[in-house]
């Protein structure tokens, strides 16, 4: 479901509406990110147009993604559950109005306290080990609990070129490992004794794991759901969680894979997903907002050092960590535009594109072609809609910038919605206690 105008187009539109109505400023709002609301909602429309609708499935926004409170509101209003994993994440789900059966917790490092809080809304839970698996037991006594709850396995079917992002690798920290000598039966016999152990869940990886590896881990989990059913003789796991982790392109403004692709994928790979014997999970975040974002930030300075072109902007590190920090993994598309907002389309020139950090690697782009840059332009960081402006690095004293969301009607009318305001430097000043 492509959206009116090409996605160049749009967002210089937005760009221009921005500095018009200084939400982008060169004192006052040096950097601001966009998440694009219409975008976002056809995403999740393609997502669940993606699963048959006669199969139970809960699609749920994995919180990490882009934490913000209103967003995940909205993202509720569309019909998504939400996927947490931290106290604040599960915070910021109930403040944004989920239902307690509509929020999944993932973390790898639930405390007591917050397995209890789970466990007594009925929020659905996935043990990550054997140790979570007793303080559960505690919890759960001899009684029947109002959550769902589910054994998080790890396929350990090796990882994809990310290694960070890979969690299906044979030592990853995350699950009970499926392929280590003796799981397999012990966790058989966990669900044996504990009638009220009732899902798996499997989250092969995020960004650079193949479709392949991504499906073969979901194989893994329904191969291992069919052998607790049939060795109990009874249907006793009713539910898949998929996981999340679709990639995204982040090479051109094209959306692939999709998800249609990948149910397509999972439908000839693991067919008895599709048949109805099972309820769903999905737990998707990169997919749904990365490319409904971009980041926008004044060049404060242009020079050349050594035979380069250096531009520095107010984008850096503190928003762009992962691509500072793992340039090769994350690449971003950059757009150089005027001061006005409108694209700038002189011949490409090789230039840096640095951050305001004090330290020498805060690069986001290093050679990149691009129009020259002068003092006063914005550049714009695009599919930076998840993991980006909202998983701030505390660096320099940087405050967070603000998010606005945006629609754009029929008539090209850009309207902005508060997301998040930007953080004030008095707020930086809080004294101890
Ligand atoms: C991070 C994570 C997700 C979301 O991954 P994406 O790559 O953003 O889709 C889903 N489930 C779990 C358990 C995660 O840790």
């Amino acid at each position: 479901m492509p959206l009116p105008q090409p996605a160049a187009a749009r967002r210089e539109r937005v760009l221009r509406e921005a500095v018009r109505q200084r939400l982008l400023d060169p004192e006052d709002a040096l950097l601001a990110a966009f998440v694009d609301l219409d975008g976002v909602a056809a995403s999740v429309a393609n997502l669940r147009a993606a699963f048959p609708d006669r199969l139970d499935v809960l699609h749920t926004f994995a919180a990490k993604a882009n934490c913000l409170v209103p967003l995940l509101a909205r993202l509720r209003e569309l019909g998504m559950g939400c996927e947490v994993a931290s106290p604040g994440e599960f915070a910021q789900a109930l403040a944004a109005g989920f239902e307690p059966d509509r929020i999944v917790l993932d973390s790898p490092a639930k405390t007591r306290r917050e397995l209890a809080a789970a466990l007594e809304l009925g929020v659905a839970v996935n043990i990550d080990n054997w140790q979570e698996l007793e303080r559960v037991d505690a919890l759960v006594g001899t009684g029947t609990p109002r959550s769902r709850i589910g054994v998080r396995v790890n396929p350990q079917i090796g990882g994809g070129s990310i290694g960070a992002m890979s969690t299906a690798t044979a030592t990853s920290k995350f699950g009970i490992g499926l392929a280590d000598e003796g799981n397999g039966k012990r966790l058989v016999e966990a669900f044996r004794e504990r009638p009220w152990l009732t899902w798996v869940h499997v989250h092969v990886g995020s960004q650079g794991c193949p479709l392949d590896l991504l499906a073969e881990g979901v194989a893994r989990a329904v191969g291992f759901a069919e052998r607790v059913n049939g060795e109990l003789g009874r249907r006793q796991v009713v539910g898949i969680d998929l996981g999340g982790g679709l990639p995204v392109n982040f090479a051109d403004d094209t959306t692939a894979p999709t998800f249609a692709g990948y149910a397509a994928l999972l439908r000839a790979r693991v067919p008895e997903l599709f048949d109805g014997g099972y309820r769903l999970a999905t737990e998707f975040g990169r997919s749904l907002l990365a490319k409904n974002g971009f980041t926008a930030a004044y060049v404060e300075y242009t020079k050349t050092s050594g035979g380069r072109r250096i531009a520095v902007t107010h984008a850096g590190a503190q928003v762009a960590t992962r691509t500072v920090f793992m340039p090769d993994a994350w690449p971003l598309r950059i757009t150089a535009h005027h001061p006005s907002g409108a694209a700038k389309d002189g011949a490409p020139v090789p230039q840096d594109v640095a951050g305001p950090c004090c330290f020498a690697g805060d690069l986001v782009a290093v050679g990149r072609p691009l129009p020259l840059l002068e003092p006063g332009d914005l550049v714009a960081l695009l599919d930076t809609g998840a993991y980006y402006a909202t998983t701030h690095f505390q660096y320099n004293s940087l405050p967070e910038p603000a998010v606005h969301g945006f629609t754009v009607d029929a008539a090209g009318a850009v309207r902005f919605v508060p997301l998040r305001r930007a953080q004030g430097i008095e707020e930086l000043l809080r004294p101890v206690g």
